[in-house]
């Protein structure tokens, strides 16, 4: 009989618990679906396919030592899983869980398609130390505000929490087979030329100071690798605590938009405040093209932008002031620009990007209220004072072709301020 592991957003070796959890029952095959529901929409060369793919040819080329593979499909989950079963005869199916409204769905398809031939699909928790409903308010239901949630978390945890799952150790469980290779061709993709960087952690006791100043380029790169599970969240909760509270901040962070997501999926594309829906955002085509070619005549905002087209990356503090630019500046609707930065940003993540959009347009829960609007000149005088940052990606700041500023700050402010007012007060 034949266990199956099928990996999805945890493409590593090592620390992965659902593999463990597999290797205990023996003769494990290890399965990558290139689902076209997924793939559908993103262009041949989306950099973020290539590095999935040279992450399966990396964890494959390990798995040879041992005599065995990883098994490539390309085509919908459940289709798939019907070949397998025609194929194998499957003890059960073993996977990490994915807390996402689509894959929640894709999950519960495959597990009632295996149930029906009596295989059960075990998942494990992996990509988070707390999911779901573990870290709730005392009457049960979700918290909505961070604080509260990052209080509970704290006191919640526990060391042990973040022990490692020793799955490099038993790769020997796994079934002598030969893989079933695709490449990047024939499901229809070509290789990008935009590279992953690697995780960075080595000025980590001094993040807090620096991680707001983008010239100096140290914050962790950490956020494609959690997105891929290319690093374990147990390893960096350990090296947070070991190193740095403000770290740990922001991986609690993440966890809190997960369970926002996983508790309010409408959320995706509706305004956690309802009566935020009723704002008629001004949305001009022309506007938005500025902004996302990084064309504003705003120098922070245009590095910005400029940064994420050609690297697919932009540093935090900088996403913070093209998102609020976007929203109050220019009134065009977060959901325009959660869906630019899940085209371009690397480590695209839906909780995150749309619990970040919405803070930032003030739409979301334990947002920035509307009226708060960064002043993206003062911004650049704080968080980049020599210029360095505005300098590396708008090297043509100083030709007459760069523009003059798309909308006077002091303008954009008052209108956006008259535009909540008016339409949350009616
Ligand atoms: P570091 O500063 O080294 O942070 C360490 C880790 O903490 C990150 O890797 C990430 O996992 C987590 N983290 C940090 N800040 C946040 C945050 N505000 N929310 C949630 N997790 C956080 N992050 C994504 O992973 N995917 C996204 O799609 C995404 N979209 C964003 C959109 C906007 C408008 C904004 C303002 C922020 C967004 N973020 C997103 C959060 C944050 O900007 C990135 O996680 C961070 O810049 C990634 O770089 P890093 O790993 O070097 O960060």
């Amino acid at each position: 009989q034949t266990t199956i592991f099928w990996f999805r957003r945890d493409l590593r070796l090592e620390d992965n618990h659902g593999l463990f959890r597999a290797l205990g029952q023996g003769n494990v095959i290890p399965v990558f679906i290139f689902d076209p529901d997924i793939l559908s929409g993103l262009s041949p060369d989306d950099p973020r396919v290539t590095f999935i793919h040279q992450q399966l040819q990396s964890i494959n080329q390990n798995l040879q030592r041992f005599g065995s593979g990883v098994h490539l499909f390309h085509g919908k989950p459940n289709d798939v899983f019907k070949h397998l079963i025609d194929r194998y005869r499957i003890k059960a199916v073993f996977t990490n869980t994915d807390y996402e409204p689509y894959a929640q769905k894709r999950d519960h398809l495959v597990k009632t398609l295996l149930a029906s031939q009596g295989i059960p699909l075990i998942e494990c928790k992996d990509q988070v130390i707390f999911e779901r409903s573990e870290i709730v308010k005392d009457d049960g239901n979700p918290y909505t505000v961070f604080t509260p949630f990052k209080k509970k978390w704290l006191s919640r945890f526990y060391p042990e929490l973040t022990l490692a799952f020793a799955s490099e150790k038993h790769l020997e469980k796994l079934a002598r087979i030969a893989p079933n290779w695709l490449s990047l061709k024939d499901i229809g993709f070509t290789a990008s030329s935009i590279p992953v960087k690697p995780i960075n952690t080595e000025f980590l006791d001094h993040y807090d100071a620096i991680r707001d100043f983008p010239a100096k380029d140290q914050t962790s790169y950490a956020s494609v690798h959690l997105r891929f599970g290319t690093v374990s969240v147990r390893k960096m909760v350990t090296l947070a605590l070991r190193t740095n509270e403000t770290y740990l901040s922001e991986l609690i962070w993440r966890e809190f938009f997960m369970q926002i997501l996983y508790h309010f999926p409408k959320t995706v594309d509706r305004p956690f405040k309802s009566r935020y829906a009723r704002l008629p955002w001004r949305n001009d085509p022309a506007d938005f093209k500025k902004w996302c070619h990084g064309k504003t005549g705003y120098p922070l905002v245009d590095a910005g932008m400029r940064q994420l087209n050609q690297t697919g990356y932009m540093h935090n503090r900088i996403r913070m002031v093209c998102a609020s630019f976007l929203c109050k500046h220019l009134l065009v609707d977060w959901r325009w620009g959660e869906a630019y930065f899940a085209r371009k940003l690397l480590d695209f993540d839906l909780s995150a990007n749309v619990g970040n959009w919405q803070w930032a347009a003030s739409t979301g829960c334990d947002a920035v209220p509307y009226f708060r609007i960064f002043n993206p000149e003062s911004q650049l005088k704080k968080f980049d004072p020599q210029s360095q940052y505005i300098r590396r990606w708008v090297t043509d700041l100083d030709e007459l072709s760069y523009p003059q500023p798309m909308i006077d700050h002091k303008e954009a402010r008052q209108r956006c301020l008259d535009f909540f007012k008016t339409h949350l007060n009616n």
